[in-house]
């Protein structure tokens, strides 16, 4: 795999957002004027990888390069910073998630284009729930 690849990972993995240094708003994805209060002073910051689940949609048709993974799980995690993100949700059967319920951010494959095509990776979530750690 391309070394370039696996520079670019660790800022995928890690889930660097910005976080503003006039009033400490934190966002995720970066933005470059604060929402909040506008300024334009935003400084790197890494979201924490834990969070609750804010809700959830279960997918039983999935588009393509997602062929295999249905029933596809896409959650709305408020992580523990406060800051929202969109993610999948994986390892754990639908019925068994709840609102509410403590997901950890895992690095994962997203999808595959065609038989020989590219990898795409990325995070994806997983719940804490009834596991060993
Ligand atoms: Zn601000």
């Amino acid at each position: 795999m391309a070394i370039s690849y696996w520079r670019r990972r660790e800022r995928y993995y890690r889930l660097l957002g910005n976080k503003c240094s006039s009033c400490g708003s934190e966002y995720y994805p970066p933005l470059y004027i604060c929402r909040r209060c506008g300024s334009e002073s935003l400084l790197d910051v890494e979201m924490p990888n834990t969070g609750q689940i804010v809700t959830y949609t279960v997918l039983r048709e999935v588009m393509a390069g997602f062929e295999g993974q249905q029933p596809l799980v896409l959650g709305i995690i408020r992580l523990d910073n406060g800051v929202k993100v969109v993610g999948q949700i994986v390892d754990t059967p639908p019925e068994a998630l709840k609102i509410g319920g403590r997901v950890k951010m895992v690095f994962r494959k997203i999808r595959e284009e065609g038989e020989a095509g590219q990898i795409y990776y990325g995070y994806k979530f997983t719940t804490l729930e009834g596991k060993h750690l």
